[in-house]
């Protein structure tokens, strides 16, 4: 195929990754030439895998290893397989091998993996998002502790440094299901029964903070049902997985406020999130972003919470089992990973602090570029 390397059209993400592989492999003629040109030329998150025209099965990650890859074969080593989460490759009775280390290209052949390491960086950064939000409860990043376990500890966390607060609960009740884990250690840590006085609706899937402001109130009203009786004249202590708009948690308080519950406590596992992400998940302006423009207590006001209660950052490290220099936590701590990333964040927030209005992603308008 003859490709016009100056009539690419970008058209998303994938597509520049695509280019930049495509010009490596021009070049060099080798999948480590095309890798190495990816990982040198672009700054963000990207986990790839592809087959070259020859059938070179390959998968490689950013020097970073900002999202997670790992790999796997049957049991008869005759499949090989590449996935995002170790869950993929349980489902399918694969084994899992290893996860893929931050600017590692990885080759299938029929004596199996080849592993080479194209680009050492001093520090990796690993989204410590996936643990609390994203990733499967029941996958694991390259080690034996389940995702779920890490949550229970989130839990029970957050106990331990909310002792008062916890002390003056009646129930526990997690925005179900990324909530459900967290509330099991808070169960453990407090002593407090969990309730399991809200049900989510199984068919409606939409992930609410990627929906427009007006699909938002409707999904999330239809998604979450509360058990009136089993909350009225209690203090309840939700767990929530994060607060992104604040949209979510706000409704589910309002649900209870209804349904008679006389406090409302929110636990939340994710500590506050600050600032927008450039690596792919749709958090992407300050504005947005409730915890950019409030503190925990400016937080509860808006949400009608009567505290709200965030894991510590030192909390959440713990429970990873990873060091401080081994995540990504910019969200959270303003501490981008990557020098493109952390200047625009830079020139977003300066620009939102002035009152510049925010439209939408502006970091892709070149008047936004650093
Ligand atoms: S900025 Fe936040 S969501 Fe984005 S990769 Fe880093 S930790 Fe994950």
């Amino acid at each position: 195929m003859n490709l016009n390397f100056n009539d690419f059209i970008y058209n998303c993400d994938s597509d520049i990754v695509c280019h930049k592989f495509l010009l490596g492999l021009k070049q060099g003629k080798t999948l480590e030439s095309a890798a190495r040109t990816v990982m040198e030329s672009l700054d963000g998150a990207f986990s790839v895998t592809g087959i070259t025209g020859d059938g070179e099965f390959f998968a490689f990650k950013d020097p970073h290893g900002i999202k997670p890859l790992c790999a796997g074969h049957d049991p008869n080593a005759a499949t090989f397989a590449f996935s995002s989460e170790t869950v993929s490759l349980d489902m399918n009775s694969f084994v899992r091998d290893f996860e893929l280390n931050p600017g590692e290209l990885v080759t299938v052949s029929s004596q199996g993996f080849k592993r080479t390491q194209i680009i050492q960086k001093p520090r990796e950064a690993f989204c410590a998002f996936e643990y609390a939000y994203f990733a499967r409860p029941d996958s694991t990043f390259g080690g034996d502790k389940y995702v779920y376990e890490m949550r229970e500890e989130f839990g029970r966390n957050i106990v331990r440094e909310f002792q008062e607060i916890a002390e003056d609960g009646d129930i526990i009740m997690s925005v179900p299901e990324t909530g459900d884990d967290s509330a099991m250690g808070v169960h453990e840590e407090s002593g407090l029964r969990w309730e399991r006085a809200s049900r989510r609706h199984r068919y409606v899937t939409e992930r609410a903070f990627i929906l427009l402001n007006t699909e938002r109130f409707s999904t999330i009203d239809k998604k979450i049902n509360i058990l009136g009786s089993k909350v009225a004249g209690k203090r309840v202590i939700i767990t929530e997985d994060s607060i992104v708009r604040g949209d979510t948690t706000k409704i589910i308080i309002e649900k209870l406020r209804k349904a008679g519950a006389k406090k409302v406590y929110v636990f939340v596992t994710f500590p506050r999130i600050i600032g927008p992400c450039f690596y792919g998940i749709d958090m992407s302006t300050y504005g947005q972003l409730v915890g950019s423009r409030y503190d925990a207590e400016g937080i509860a006001k808006i949400i009608g919470a009567d505290k709200v209660c965030y894991q510590s950052i030192e909390g959440l490290i713990r429970a990873t089992g990873r060091s401080e220099d081994q995540l990504c936590m910019a969200c959270i701590n303003g501490k981008y990973p990557t020098p493109c990333a952390q200047k625009m964040a830079d020139v977003m927030k300066k620009r939102f602090q002035e009152g510049f209005e925010e439209k939408n992603r502006i970091y892709e308008s070149e008047e936004a570029q650093p």
